[in-house]
């Protein structure tokens, strides 16, 4: 199969994590405001032995780090920020989540900080997702600045976002990451904090820097300041795969609808001396150790049914276009929901990697229909034109088409036609 194409520069031999099945076709974060469908992506790096980053990173969290130590390093950053004059000292991010409610929780009631929470809106609210937002605020006592983009840009850039890039999820990662800069900036608050640590990319612990002498990490590329665009103009950027320029020239949408998308200037940002952190630095980040506490401190509810593409009731769940965040990423990249999902459960020592198998080969790739309507009328597209668009990012050394049906050439579990 020598002519068989491997888009976007993925490895053209595909492999699965020998620990947690995850396939070496998982990109790592790409600055998004240069993100175009020719872009080459790099991907997770798997070591001699078949083990991926993300397990090899986790298991020197399991041996090597002293959570005592990281643990004071936090006491230390939270005494010297710490306000007690009524003002907020530190901003917590958050849809509502598990995560963000363990986070937020920790620093306000066993670090004594005084967060203020601040929230991008998903596009589109589940029940369960805003009943769990409300009850985040309500009963965990924190205040909140929630802030819901211009929807008919946001449309146009999911739309864009899919056509280009097959990527839905794009305007709001790049929304929610400069959203987070913008409010430390305007509430005068120069420390923020994420929860979860990005395992598979980075080993700092911080995000980004007011201080030339921090390191940048990796995965906070995209949409923190103008910093990282290396003195290009901002209608030289992309958004779903479009420069701004384009967008404004084109579209007819002005520059103002397209600012919550846009990075904060760098100078603001080491003016203000903004420091954003992850809290899984600090203290051991269990996901599921996450969902039991948020239930128990504010009542957060799991999905009353299976979310489709995976098993798990309690991820990610408070947006109805999640399913095709991970549905599109199963076409690019053939990882499935349940793959990521499993991965990190083995990671944390949950499951084991034949019952991650066992629960890939049962759902990753199931289609999710439950909001498929919403979702394309949100897009703006037919059922034909978007499976169309799926199809044409297809990567023939992933796909082979048996029977008229797409499959698999690799699996984890080595059922693949080729495998
Ligand atoms: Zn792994």
């Amino acid at each position: 199969m020598p002519d068989l194409e491997a888009l976007f520069g993925l490895p053209r031999e595909v492999k699965f994590c020998r620990i947690c099945n995850i396939t070496n076709q998982r990109p790592n974060s790409v600055n998004e405001y240069e993100h175009v469908r020719s872009s080459v992506k790099s991907t997770i790096q798997f070591n001699e032995d078949g083990v991926c980053a993300g397990c090899i990173n986790k298991e020197r969290q399991h041996l090597a780090i002293d959570w005592k130590k990281r643990e004071e390093e936090l006491w230390a950053l939270c005494d010297h920020h710490r306000k007690s004059d009524g003002n907020y000292d530190c901003i917590v991010p958050g849809s509502g989540g598990k995560d963000s409610i363990y986070a937020s929780w920790l620093l306000k009631y066993k670090f004594k900080m005084h967060p203020l929470t601040v929230t991008w809106s998903p596009h589109l609210y589940t029940d369960v997702g805003w009943r769990n937002f409300q009850s985040w605020i309500h009963k965990g006592g924190f205040d909140n600045f929630l802030f819901t983009p211009n929807g008919k840009s946001h449309r146009l850039l999911t739309r864009l976002a899919v056509q280009n890039l097959l990527h839905p999820f794009q305007p709001f990662i790049l929304g929610q990451k400069t959203f987070v800069t913008k409010m430390c900036a305007r509430m005068d608050i120069s420390l923020a904090f994420y929860g979860e640590m990005p395992g598979e990319y980075g080993t700092t612990g911080i995000l980004s820097a007011s201080g030339e002498e921090k390191k940048f990490s990796g995965y906070a590329g995209s949409g923190f300041s103008t910093d990282m665009l290396g003195g290009r103009d901002v209608m030289d950027l992309y958004l779903g795969g479009v420069s701004v320029k384009d967008i404004v020239e084109k579209h007819g949408v002005a520059l103002v609808d397209l600012k919550a998308y846009l990075p904060l200037e760098a100078q603001i940002v080491r003016e203000k001396k903004i420091d954003i952190y992850f809290t899984g630095y600090f203290v051991k980040w269990d996901p599921q150790e996450c969902y039991y506490f948020s239930v128990e401190k504010t009542g957060f509810e799991a999905n009353p049914v299976r979310t489709e593409g995976t098993y798990s009731k309690y991820n990610s769940l408070d947006d109805r276009i999640d399913g095709y965040f991970y549905y599109t990423s199963w076409i690019k990249f053939g990882m499935g929901r349940a793959m990521q999902d499993s991965a990190q459960e083995i990671r944390n020592k949950k499951i084991t990697t034949d019952e991650g198998r066992a629960l890939i080969k049962k759902f990753d790739g199931e289609f999710p229909l439950r909001y498929y309507k919403e979702f394309l009328e949100y897009i703006g597209m037919t059922d034909k034109e978007f499976r169309d668009i799926c199809d044409s990012f297809r990567s023939s050394h992933l796909w082979a088409k048996v029977n008229g049906e797409w499959r698999l050439r690799h699996t984890a579990n080595n059922d693949g036609v080729d495998d």
